[in-house]
């Protein structure tokens, strides 16, 4: 349904980015570097990225130091160093071949349901339910006539939508889905007057009723999160830091020793002697 109409706008108005024309590392690397981080603050590191370590054999001979470091600032680090893991696997046991089935994939370290759907429609042009938040606010607007879609997708939610997959080019259904809701029918302020199916939305057609459902507001200011991201960062900028260093960094020294706990928990960053610090360097 709409199949039509959504794919003819896609390949008019879709935008160029880089893991469109890629290989199927390059679509790896832009999951795992998309999951909960917008596309303009992917895009500079993703070139780097891929500049420096085009394949996974490539990768998997860096640092753990070196990969947490052009991580940047994407956030939730840890990623990072599943993608490192990833690499190592393919390149030990699938001889540097991406595997290209959604059990294959989900075996992988940091790959999830998700990740390995993406996977197979975008890497390998095939048929999988790709449902991310852009897709699935679409949908929740188009058929339920609701502002937004229950915070994670129900098993009556995915069934719905396997049927709506055509047979032919699943992918670009995927593709054509994802990027309307990215780009039109946008959380805030969607652009009714260009979308290719405001006349069959069921959101619409109810004059936009507001959903319940509040929006949790992330902050980040203050956050465990913030906490974490300055240590790390600071260990970007020196290879060994001192605790009374690291002490500096933060002013409320449970939260600092939690996040130092919780790093080096997550293997994030090591202990050098009894008190020193640096990115984990094997
Ligand atoms: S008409 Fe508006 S709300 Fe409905 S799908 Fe299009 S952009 Fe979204």
């Amino acid at each position: 349904m709409y199949e039509k109409e959504i794919i003819a706008w896609f390949k008019k108005n879709q935008r160029d980015l880089p893991w469109r024309k890629t290989d199927t590392w390059g679509v790896l690397v832009s999951e795992f570097m998309l999951q909960q981080t917008p596309v303009n603050r992917v895009l500079p590191v993703y070139t780097e990225w891929m500049k420096r370590w085009p394949t996974p054999a490539a990768l998997a001979k860096a640092t753990p130091a070196q990969v947490i470091t052009a991580w940047g600032r994407l956030g939730y680090p840890r990623r990072a160093l599943r993608l490192h893991e990833c690499a190592k696997v393919i390149t030990q046991q699938y001889k540097g071949v991406i595997p290209d089935t959604e059990v294959e994939l989900r075996a992988l370290p940091g790959i999830g349901e998700y990740t390995a759907a993406a996977m197979i429609a975008f890497a390998f042009s095939g048929r999988s339910l790709v449902l991310d938040i852009n897709i699935r606010r679409l949908f929740a607007r188009i058929f339920d006539g609701v502002q937004s879609p229950k915070p994670s997708a129900t098993k009556e939610e995915k069934f719905r939508y396997e049927v709506l997959i055509p047979k032919k080019d699943a992918h670009l259904w995927a593709a054509a889905t994802m990027e309307l809701g990215a780009l039109v029918c946008t959380s805030q302020s969607p652009k009714c007057g260009i979308c290719p199916v405001a006349n069959e939305c069921t959101w619409r057609s109810l004059d936009y009723p507001q959903s319940d459902q509040v929006k949790r507001t992330q902050t980040w200011h203050g956050t465990d999160r913030q906490c974490r991201g300055t240590i790390v960062q600071a260990l970007r900028e020196n290879d060994v830091l001192t605790k009374s260093q690291i002490d500096q960094l933060w002013d409320v020294p449970s939260q600092l020793e939690k996040a130092l706990l919780t790093l080096l928990d997550d293997g994030l960053i090591e202990a050098r002697g009894s008190s020193k610090f640096s990115l984990p360097r094997n």
